[in-house]
């Protein structure tokens, strides 16, 4: 959500920061814009597309240091005016921001009776007034005081007319990375930005500003004393940020999954013992014995993987589990109990409603691991311990390959507490067969594609559609839902098949499908019962479940998935969802990777 993009050094700054900013495109955003710094400062921003800014930038937006922004508005409706960059009244200063600043009304109120004039609606804009006013001989000095004044979560970049040959940066609550790059600088708010340059990067903490000149960088504190932040190489692959050969990251990605699970699995499965190596999480044989809960905290897809992980562990470990959204638990002041384990699930490791829930938890003395994909991200560090996904970056805005593995990952926290306590070796063992057998089933799924296409467009004809399984089908539904509304904008409702004769029944009729997920388990009987009363309302039926199970008379269109064991089920049902989502917004001619009004990590409240 949000993008900040920054460069200094020998090249002309305006194409690199629009490059920079298409490849922020994917996070979601509403308008755009760019300033750069050569002789004097210029700015250009508008609302919409990134190819729309580059398009209007006048012939001579020349400067070898500019900073960019793409917004996702908090303060103030999406138009040219409140896109960043911000100016003070003289046009010397320009600055970028992500997050909110939460006294922007009191610092615009006295701002306006100082005699600024406030052209914006934006909380942002009062940075650029406050640095322009600061008595601060230094550049740093000057945003160093603004930001003293400031409440709220942010990371800027800030240009300054007067201090040419520099960018200073500021981290609170949303990522700001340096690029060192050969005699240039980058700065970005995601990798993404800045893997095409640079894997010689270094992350701010919360708390921590920086300048950047065209050949290094020097890291320092809000009271500017210093601290020796250092830039490290990552060990990644820039070619794993492209789409390649494919339509779309979605697409790529859903088709990753057989290998981005091995990649999950790898070293984690003991055989001997029948349980799993997750040395990450920081808990010992004792520790883990004396977990008598779990809560699972996560925000949209990673809260219903959520819920499918908090049945595996009750499950497996026998202990009881259960999810909840992040966005909730974090205001209702939760009480927060010794024995119980916090598990905070996050693509990006940024989400701040999960951040700022792992640090409601820790003040309160919990113990909370993450299950996060970007390594050296917030939560990752803010967590006690925790597992990495291994997924690769994920680029589309709608998870599919991290959601897998966050599957997994909790299919390895349930299979080492059930193993400290009742889960037997031979259970252990079994579910270690299913899962090394998942990443090629996951294949089987992909295969069908084809099929599942002719489905989905059907699907994208209609304007609203129930998803509904039971207990460990539940979540399925509710994640596809979640899917297929987030890609197709049709209206998708998640709904468990027990409580269709309780209310949503009614709704039933020829334009409405239904999505049922129809395992193999003990529940198959009543839930071939609710498709009857399904098709007796004429409600056309697509059927997710495994060979063999029978559906009796009635009127479905069926996809079989492969079995695994019934625990681990609930991840191949959710593949072909996947893929009905994407075919269907694809039919619909939509912007797949980049669904509106989303974000790919939320990073503002
Ligand atoms: N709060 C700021 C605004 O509404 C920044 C939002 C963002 O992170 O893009 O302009």
């Amino acid at each position: 959500m949000c993008g900040i993009v920054g460069y200094i050094g020998a090249q002309q700054a305006a194409p690199l920061l629009l490059e920079g900013l298409a490849r922020l495109e994917h996070r979601g955003y509403d308008s755009a814009g760019v300033a750069v710094l050569g002789t004097g400062l210029k700015t250009s921003k508008r609302a919409g597309r990134v190819r729309d800014l580059g398009e209007q930038l006048p012939k001579r937006f020349t400067g070898r240091a500019g900073i960019g922004h793409t917004r996702w508005a908090t303060h103030g409706p999406a138009n040219d005016v409140n896109a960043h960059p911000h100016t003070d009244g003289k046009g010397e200063v320009a600055i970028v921001h992500n997050g909110i600043f939460d006294n922007a009304s009191a610092l615009r109120a006295r701002l306006a009776d100082d005699g600024v004039d406030l052209v914006s609606d934006t909380d942002s804009e009062v940075l650029a007034h406050l640095v322009a006013r600061s008595e601060a001989p230094t550049l740093e000095g000057k945003v160093a005081d603004a930001l003293s004044a400031i409440e709220g979560t942010y990371g800027v970049a800030v240009l300054h007319a007067d201090f040419p040959g520099r960018i200073v940066v500021a981290r609170n609550g949303s990522p700001l990375i340096i690029g060192v790059g050969e005699k240039e600088m980058h700065v970005a708010s995601d990798l993404a930005a800045l893997v095409r340059y640079t894997t010689t990067v270094a992350h701010l903490e919360d708390g921590e500003m920086a300048t950047v000149t065209a050949t290094g960088f020097t890291t320092f504190r809000q009271d500017l004393s210093t601290t020796d932040r250092r830039a490290t190489t990552l060990d990644i692959d820039p070619a794993a940020y492209e789409a390649g050969v494919h339509e779309s990251f979605m697409r790529k990605e859903i088709l990753e999954q057989p290998d981005s699970a091995r990649a999950m699995l790898r070293g984690r499965l003991d055989e001997r013992f029948g349980s799993a190596h997750l040395g990450g999480l920081n808990l010992d044989a004792r520790e883990l014995r004396a977990i008598r809960r779990v809560k699972i905290l996560g925000c949209g897809s990673a809260y219903y993987v959520g819920e499918m992980g908090a049945s595996l562990i009750e499950e497996l470990a026998r202990v009881p589990a259960d999810a909840e959204p992040a966005s909730e638990f974090r205001y209702r002041n939760p009480i927060i109990e010794p024995d119980t384990l916090y598990v905070a699930v996050s693509q990006s490791g940024e989400t701040v409603d999960t951040l700022l829930a792992v640090q409601e938890v820790r003040r309160k003395g919990g113990r909370v691991v993450g299950l996060v994909n970007v390594v050296g991200s917030a939560i990752a560090r803010e967590c006690d311990g925790g597992i990495y996904l291994h997924a690769g970056p994920e680029v589309a805005v709608a998870s599919t390959k991290a959601l897998t593995n966050m599957f997994l990952g909790f299919a390895l926290v349930a299979l080492q507490l059930g193993r400290v306590r009742d889960l037997s070796i031979a259970d252990g063992r079994r579910l270690i067969g299913g899962l090394e057998r998942l990443p090629a089933q996951i294949g089987e799924v992909l295969a069908v594609e084809e099929e599942l296409r002719e489905v989905a467009h059907r699907l994208a004809a209609a304007e609203s559609l129930f998803f509904v399984g039971r207990v460990r089908g539940f979540p399925v539904a509710r994640e596809g839902a979640q899917k297929f509304k987030e890609v197709s904008y049709r209206h998708a409702e998640a709904y468990p098949t027990s409580e269709l004769k309780h209310g949503p029944l009614a709704l039933i009729e020829e334009s409405v499908p239904t999505v049922a997920v129809v395992p193999d388990d003990e529940l198959t009987d009543r839930n071939v019962a609710a498709l009857h009363e399904i098709a007796a309302r004429r409600g056309p039926l697509v059927v997710v479940t495994h060979p063999g199970v029978d559906l009796g008379d009635v009127a479905a269109t069926r996809i079989d998935v492969p079995r695994n064991e019934r625990e681990l089920d609930p991840i191949l049902l959710t593949i072909p969802l996947q893929l009905l989502a994407y075919h269907a917004a694809e039919h619909l001619g939509l912007d797949i990777d980049k669904p509106r009004n989303l974000a790919k990590s939320v990073t503002v409240e």
